[in-house]
This record gives structure tokens, C-alpha cells and sequence, in this order.
């Protein structure tokens, strides 16, 4: 198959010619990628690419971050990745590639729809057609981690409110543009007030300029069980990193497959577009994988390059194929399906049906209007004010001990008003059952009327460590205009 690549057929390039970046990854990649090009090729759209090397070749040449420095240039020129799924190499070491590439061209919006293709692929949920819109940038993937004690290692947790309402906005315009009814939200506010209360917040205040739609939030774990139930309740759903990461995979195998679901990262600068699984060491050079997810984050990626035709014809072809009931192993059932195909002989039948429309699976997973990147609004400065600080230190003889020594230091204008393990009160009055770990947050209360400030909490750790304590990390208790910002302990 003579493929273009950068320059090799210039009569194809012509006003609409699109140039992309191309990495065909490992394990199953090359191979789908390979049957991917052959389908977008045949849809009527003109793409030349830069090939690019990522994965498990460039992490094992000793670059931790899974790409060569050469091909940030291809990507900042192109402004298109397709990219095939790698092997991330288990252990420490190595950086997630994908992570990577999110971050530093900051994809903040990853959006994964999953709908069911019944009765031809089987599942439990034949009316569902959901799109899982994820934060892509924030929350525990902030990659912040640290061990301060022997016992205690610590990720840190960042939830933002540009981040949250770029995210939440753009949901919003996705839906709205798209024709869907309603927009779900799932956080565990109950529990995080302050991080997944900020994106509840937001959510709550952008959904009240669509009113035009539906919208609701559930605490995660009734909401995901429901998502997992009854899927077709569902719509568009916009959730925080961690859940959407773990929920989208739950929606696109109940749907009928992880194998047949595709994902767009979108940013202001790079739209990167991949199949949600990945790279299936096993089934590797065989020409058995199914190659549908990766073609659909290659459908959403000519939706995007403006080529809705090429993407309509290719969706449809595609549908089609499914319909005959020419399906690879993973979706094969007998009695429904007729054909069983390897990657390649699946891609040739899609390009055989090009022009042809799907009958039963017509509006399955329709849709592709891509919203603006939304502009974020200018904010007012909040007034600031410094109330205390909490200090976690590693400490070894118990609570009691613990806050009696340091509730007898001489700490000026602070005050011990409690110390917590793990979160819950243990001092004063702690209760004798909590486990407590070598790591206490002591929490340091400023006296009235007087105005905090870095130097005195500099001040305070500097007499707490002089008085022979292992202070392993400072957090500043803040109010904004008023409010304050951080939670009380458990039991407090
Ligand atoms: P996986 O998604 O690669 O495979 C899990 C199983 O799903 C496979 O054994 C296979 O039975 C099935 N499967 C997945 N894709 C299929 C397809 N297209 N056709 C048919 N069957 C398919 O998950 P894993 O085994 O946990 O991960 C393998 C490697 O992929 C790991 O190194 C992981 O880090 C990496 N990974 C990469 C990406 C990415 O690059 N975007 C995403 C997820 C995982």
C-alpha cells in the first residue's frame, strides 16, 4: 500500500491537504494504524504526515519521556497528532508519554464517546450512546508525589478554577452544539469539599447559563454504579481527570468493547486523537486486533481538521461493515456476526462499502461539531489573608505526647488548636482505636487581629524544628475574601 508521507505525492496536495504527525506506537499499533491510514485515505480526505518514533524504542534509547526532541518540532508544526498506543515501561524511571504530550501542549479536554453498536456487537446497553468529556490536566495526575515518612507517601491532588471552568464550559458548548439533552457531572464533594467541591461549584455556575439543558451532578460512586447500570440515562458527561480516566474505559466496554472506542485531547495549540486501549502486547503482529477505536479517534480527527464529509463517509462505511457482520475477534459472536477478520481484511472491507450508509446503526454515535476553545474571564484579585499554617511533622511516641510538647513551646502569636493522623483528630481527645502512622498535621491557629504573613510561619517551623521536631512539609491556612480555604479534621 503506497501510503503519502511527508512530500512523497505532492499531485494529492491541494488546497485542503492537511498535514499531520503519525506515530504508530507498539505492540498492536503499527499494525492499525497502518489499516487506519488506509481507511481515512480512501474517505475522500487529503493527508500527508510526519512519522514520528514514540514508545517503548525511544524510553529503552534512555529518553524518559517516551519522544525524541525532533518530534516536538513535527507536532508544533502540524498541530495534529494521530497517535497509536504504546507500552509504557513498567517501573520508575520512565514518564507517561501520554501524560507528557497532554501537559505540555496542554490538552485540556479529553472527549470519549461511547455508544453501543446492538445488535451487532453484543451488550447489555443498546440504547446507551454517552460522551465522556475528561479533564484532562489536573487532579492526581499532576504526577506530585513524595514519601516524607517511613510509613506516609503523599500524591497531591490539584483542582483549579481556570481548569475546571475551561472543562466544564466546553462541555457545555459540546453538548449544546451536538444536540444533546443533558450535561452529568460526578465529583466526591462530600468528602473532598474544598477540590471536588471547587469543581461541583463551577459546574453548578456554568450549567446556569445553558438552561436550554439538563443538567445534574452525583457524588461518584452512586454515580458510576448508575453510569454502569443504566448507561442510557446518561448523555454528556464532564468529570475531573481520575474519574473520567477510570469511567470512560467502564463506558466503552459496556458499550461492547474497549476495542472500539476512540478519544480527541484537545488544546489551544495541538488536538492529539488515539484509540482509548492500549497496545495489547499479545495480540501484536497477527493482524487480529480490531483497529475501530483507533479509526474512530481518526473520524474526530477529520471532524476537527473541518474534512465532515470525509468523516461522515468513512463513520458510515464503518457502520456498515458492522452491520454486514464482518467483525474481528473481539466482537465476533456466532449467530451474529459472519465474517471473521483480521485488522487488514476489516480496513479493506470499510474501504469497499466507502459511499455506502448504514441502515440500523444510521445515528449511532452522530455527532462531531467541536466547540471553541473557551476563553476564560478575567477575575477579580481576592483579598487573601493568612490564618495559621499546618505542620506535618514524623513523629514516632503517640498523640498525647505529641501535642503536650508542642502546645508548651513558646510560638509567639500561634496557637496548637489541633493535631491530626491521617486526617482525623487525634489531639486533644483523640479516640484510642484510630491507627496513627509516623505522620502528624499539627495545626497552628494565628491569635486575633494578627496579620499573618510567609515570615511567620517561617518563624514557627523554625522554633518547632529548633525544639528537635522533624517538620517534613508546611501548608498555609488561607482565607479568601473572608472564606476560609481549607477543611476542618475529621472529628474536629
Ligand atoms: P490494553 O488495552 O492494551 O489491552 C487489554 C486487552 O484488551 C488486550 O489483552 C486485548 O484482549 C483487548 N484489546 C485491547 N485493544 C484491542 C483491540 N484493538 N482489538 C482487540 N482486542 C483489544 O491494556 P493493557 O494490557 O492493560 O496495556 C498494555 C499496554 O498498553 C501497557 O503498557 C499500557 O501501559 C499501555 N497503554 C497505552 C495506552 C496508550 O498509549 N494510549 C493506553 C492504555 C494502556
Amino acid at each position: 500500500m503506497a501510503f503519502e508521507t511527508l512530500g512523497a505525492t505532492p499531485a494529492r496536495v491541494g488546497a485542503r491537504t492537511h498535514h499531520i504527525t503519525v506515530a504508530k506506537g507498539d505492540g498492536i499499533g503499527p499494525e492499525i494504524m497502518d489499516a487506519c491510514l488506509k481507511v481515512l485515505n480512501a474517505s475522500g480526505a487529503k493527508l500527508i504526515w510526519d512519522e514520528i518514533e514514540i514508545g517503548e524504542k525511544v524510553y529503552a534509547a534512555g529518553i524518559s519521556a517516551g519522544v525524541r526532541a525532533d518530534a516536538w518540532d513535527s507536532l508544533r508544526r502540524t498541530k495534529v497528532f494521530y497517535k497509536a498506543p504504546i507500552t509504557t515501561p513498567q517501573g520508575g524511571g520512565v514518564k507517561s508519554l501520554n501524560v507528557t504530550v497532554r501537559k505540555t501542549f496542554g490538552l485540556f479536554a479529553n472527549v470519549r464517546p461511547c455508544f453501543s453498536l446492538a445488535p451487532y456487537v453484543a451488550t447489555k446497553h443498546p440504547a446507551m450512546d454517552v460522551v465522556i468529556i475528561r479533564e484532562n490536566e489536573e487532579d492526581l495526575y499532576a504526577g506530585i508525589e513524595h514519601r516524607q515518612t517511613q510509613d506516609v507517601y503523599q500524591c497531591l491532588k490539584l483542582i483549579t478554577r481556570p481548569g475546571t471552568e475551561r472543562i466544564v464550559r466546553y462541555g457545555f458548548e459540546f453538548a449544546r452544539l451536538n444536540g444533546r439533552k443533558k450535561v452529568t457531572c460526578f465529583t466526591k464533594d462530600n468528602i473532598m469539599k474544598v477540590t471536588d467541591g471547587l469543581f461541583h461549584k463551577v459546574f453548578d455556575e456554568i450549567a446556569a447559563e445553558y438552561p436550554d439543558l439538563e443538567s445534574e451532578h452525583w457524588i461518584v460512586d452512586i454515580g458510576a454504579a448508575k453510569l454502569a447500570d443504566k448507561p442510557e440515562q446518561f448523555d454528556v458527561l464532564v468529570l475531573p481527570n481520575l474519574y473520567g480516566d477510570i469511567l470512560s474505559d467502564v463506558a466503552a466496554e459496556i458499550a461492547g468493547s474497549v476495542g472500539l472506542a476512540g478519544s480527541a485531547n484537545i488544546g489551544a495549540n495541538l488536538a492529539m486523537f488515539e484509540a482509548i486501549h492500549g497496545s495489547a502486547p499479545r495480540r501484536a503482529g497477527q493482524d487480529v486486533a480490531n483497529p475501530s477505536g483507533l479509526l474512530m479517534g481518526g473520524v474526530m480527527m477529520l471532524q476537527h481538521l473541518g474534512e465532515a464529509k470525509a468523516a461522515e463517509r468513512v463513520r458510515n462505511a464503518w457502520l456498515k461493515t458492522i452491520e454486514d457482520g464482518i467483525h474481528t475477534y473481539d466482537v465476533f459472536k456466532d449467530g451474529v456476526s459472519k465474517l471473521r477478520v483480521g485488522t487488514q481484511a476489516f480496513a479493506d472491507a470499510i474501504i469497499a462499502r466507502m459511499g455506502e450508509t448504514p441502515t440500523t446503526l444510521a445515528t449511532r454515535g452522530k455527532g462531531g461539531a467541536w466547540p471553541a476553545i473557551p476563553v476564560l474571564k478575567p477575575r477579580t484579585p481576592q483579598v487573601k489573608t493568612m490564618l495559621g499554617a499546618d505542620l506535618f511533622v514524623d513523629w514516632r511516641d503517640g498523640p498525647a505526647a505529641l501535642g503536650d510538647k508542642l502546645s508548651a513551646l513558646p510560638l509567639g502569636p500561634f496557637k496548637l488548636s489541633m493535631v491530626t493522623n491521617r486526617g482525623v483528630k487525634v489531639y486533644p481527645e483523640g479516640a484510642p482505636e484510630t491507627l496513627c502512622v509516623d505522620h502528624y498535621r499539627c495545626r497552628f491557629l494565628l491569635e486575633k487581629d494578627i496579620k499573618g504573613s510567609a515570615a511567620l510561619v517561617a518563624e514557627l517551623m523554625m522554633r518547632v524544628a529548633q525544639a528537635g521536631f522533624d517538620v517534613v512539609k508546611i501548608e498555609g491556612l488561607y482565607a479568601f475574601d473572608g472564606e476560609p480555604g481549607f477543611s476542618l479534621g475529621q472529628g474536629q
